[in-house]
């Protein structure tokens, strides 16, 4: 006639032994205690039950099998009919998180954080929206008479305001099933019955309230009394009559729900947000030992950051002084391996060779010699340059006065020159040489340009003391050779440049009939710098590398003491319904904001370095991709490393956390 729903929690012959894992048959039973021997007992919603005992009798073990945060070694435990031995991991952290609410003697808050933000933690876990969560928080510890209490830390609060918070933080999400394991063992008397007449109330409201104490007096005050010693029920003064009870829990129904609350987890922006915050506290506290161990990162960052900046200026440095004459350059010199001879000779006829070579834009005779150049009564030595008319595209050097000689003047062995900046102002001083007559080695030449200072570059002592004459004119009217001191090759495509090198070589060798002459590349010697300098920055970059490395075993060393010192806040997660990807997720999170502060550290560092170092006069280029990359490999170094610690803290068992320490 009346259709009998399954009893919200039943136990089976509960058993839980420590020590060994499995129990011989024969004896040696002195290694395993069996601190549960054979409980069996069902409790139906809205009861008001208190288990009672003696201390050591079982009490917090059994309470800690029947919230789910243990599992019995044998027996069986039914929630609404269902076996929970078939439950995973997440559908245990959803009943702990949606059935039940914890409260412990002492009161296990987590003291970093306030008192809402204690009350909120099940409401993270299951999901609520911020609003939603500060909003329940609020109301219920306002109704618990902490109006003006909401933002104090734990340690801010009496024993009796604490136990209040906790039973708040229990009563979250619904707390159908409050579990309250001496909740007034750690109070005076006085606070002690304002607790439990709280208790009391809410039972009144239909939740399930099972409280766990030694006190019989305590326990006189609930509507159920079951008594407890050396792990085994002895007395039981059985469930009061099914009209009185109110049960706020439909528990059929909360269980019908599960697959769906399961599947349903915290959003990610609250959890990240919660995780940020509690992140960023643990670091505020522990700010020295926290920036002690971030050094590692801080310099890591920080010399990748400098070191790149200072190669790439130095690279840029090298690679203009070579753009003084351009890269794409190729010179034929004289000489060679001709074991018989001095060295052969190069004339104009291997400069129209080499200028039919592909790829070749122009070929031009260079002589070289010393003259003397008298202006008035001021004489000097001076290095000669006869060139051509293309001299201005070959070495890429343009009068800053005047003109340059014409195809003209070199056919015609014209008497023109142009001065180095040098000797204009040894021969004129500041005045306009174009037009002036001086005389080389004696012979007039007009002066009909000054050329642009070059500077000093590598290998040349200094470009800016010489003068230059046509080719023509040098050789015959000063030099007297037909000669070449070098031919001066300008190339079109630099890819090409060892191709290009290499065909000269085969042209000329088959007009001289041997190999008296050498080619010299200089695009190749510009790579070669180019790579000394890349082989120099990765170097550096390794180094960097290595110190991030070390920066990385900082972050795990804090995360390992973190995880260490906090066990206890995990325990009271992991009781409040975080899963364990919950956990994982929040040291993760604080690994990675711990090593986002040592990043960020690092670039300022860097920043500051290298504008020290500019400001020093030491070239240095700063790159984003540099900055960027070093602050990424700190944010993954921090992520590898934590995830280690992160996993240890998620992999915990609920019972050892809770009751570290
Ligand atoms: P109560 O809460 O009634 O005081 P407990 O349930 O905490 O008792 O403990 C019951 C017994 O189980 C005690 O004798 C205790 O020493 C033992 N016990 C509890 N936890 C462990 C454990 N992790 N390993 C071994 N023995 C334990
Ligand atoms: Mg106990």
């Amino acid at each position: 006639m009346v259709s009998h729903a399954p009893p919200l929690i039943e136990l089976r012959n509960i058993v839980k032994s420590y020590g060994a894992n499995t129990a011989s048959a024969d004896g040696a039973q002195s290694a395993v205690t069996r601190v549960l021997d054979g409980v069996s007992l069902s409790i139906e919603a809205g009861e008001f039950v208190a288990i009672v005992g003696a201390s050591g009798s079982g009490k917090s073990t059994l309470m800690h099998i029947l919230g789910c945060l243990d599992r019995p070694s044998a027996g069986q435990y039914l929630f609404a009919g269902r076996d929970i031995a078939g439950f995973s991991a997440d559908e245990l952290a959803w009943l702990r998180r949606e059935a039940f609410g914890f409260v412990f003697q002492d009161y296990h808050l987590i003291a970093t954080e306030s008192a809402r933000e204690n009350v909120e933690m099940p409401a993270i876990y299951s999901g609520a929206s911020e609003a939603e969560r500060r909003r329940r928080a609020d109301d219920l510890l306002i109704r618990l008479g902490l109006d003006n209490r909401l933002d104090h830390r734990p340690n801010q609060l009496s024993g009796g305001q604490q136990q209040r918070v906790s039973i708040c933080r229990a009563l979250m999400n619904g707390g159908h099933i409050v579990l309250a394991d001496e909740p007034t063992g750690a109070l005076d008397s006085k606070t002690g019955a304002e607790v439990m007449r709280l208790l009391e109330d809410l039972a009144g409201d239909g939740h399930t309230i099972i409280l766990i104490t030694h006190d019989r007096d305590v326990a006189a005050r609930a509507r159920r009394i079951i008594e407890i010693r050396d792990g085994q029920i002895i007395a039981d003064s059985g469930a009061p009559a099914r009209a009185s009870r109110r049960a706020s829990l439909d528990a059929g129904a909360l269980v019908a729900s599960m697959t769906a609350g399961v599947a349903r987890s915290a959003s990610f922006g609250a959890d990240l947000r919660d995780a940020l915050r509690a992140a960023w506290r643990v670091m505020w506290i522990n700010s020295f030992r926290t920036l002690l161990t971030l050094l590692g990162i801080v310099i890591g960052v920080a010399s990748v950051i400098v070191m790149m900046a200072i190669g790439a200026g130095t690279q840029k440095q090298v690679l203009e002084k070579m753009a003084t004459f351009g890269s794409n350059r190729l010179y034929v010199i004289p000489g060679g391996d001709n074991p018989r001879g001095p060295g052969g000779t190069l004339s104009l006829d291997d400069v129209s060779i080499v200028r039919d070579v592909p790829n070749v834009t122009a070929a031009m005779p260079f002589l070289n010699s010393t003259v003397t150049v008298r202006y008035g009564n001021i004489d000097a030595q001076s290095p000669l340059w006869a060139v051509t008319e293309e001299a201005p595209r070959v070495l890429n050097w343009k009068p800053v006065r005047g003109v340059f000689f014409s195809a003209d003047d070199e056919r015609r062995l014209a008497t023109v020159v142009l001065l180095g900046k040098r000797v204009r102002e040894k021969l004129f001083g500041a005045t306009d040489p174009v037009g002036h007559y001086i005389l080389v080695n004696n012979v007039p030449f007009q002066v009909i340009g000054e050329l642009e200072e070059k500077g000093a570059t590598s290998g040349d002592a200094d470009n800016d003391n010489m003068i230059m004459v046509p080719w023509s004119t040098g050789s015959y009217r000063l030099v007297g050779t037909t000669n070449l001191s070098w031919i001066s090759v300008l190339i079109d495509r630099l890819d090409l440049a060892d191709e290009t090198a290499q065909k000269i070589n085969q042209t000329l060798e088959r007009a001289h009939r041997l190999h008296d002459f050498e080619v010299y590349n200089q695009a190749a010697s510009v790579k070669a710098q180019t790579e000394t300098q890349s082989t120099l920055t990765l170097m550096l970059g390794l180094i960097a590398a290595i110190s991030l490395v070390v920066g990385g075993i900082g972050v795990m060393n804090i995360m390992l003491m973190t995880v260490r010192e906090r066990t206890r806040e995990i325990g009271i997660r992991i009781a409040t319904g975080a899963r364990q990807r919950d956990i994982l997720r929040q040291f993760v999170t604080e690994a990675t904001v711990v090593s986002c502060v040592g990043g960020t550290l690092g670039v300022a560092a860097g920043l500051i370095i290298g504008t020290g170092l500019i400001a020093a006069g030491i070239p240095a280029i700063f790159s984003i991709r540099a900055i960027l990359g070093a602050f990424t490999c700190a944010l993954l170094t921090g992520l590898v490393f934590g995830f280690m610690p992160a996993r240890q803290a998620a992999r915990l068992d609920p019972v050892v956390a809770l009751t570290s320490e």
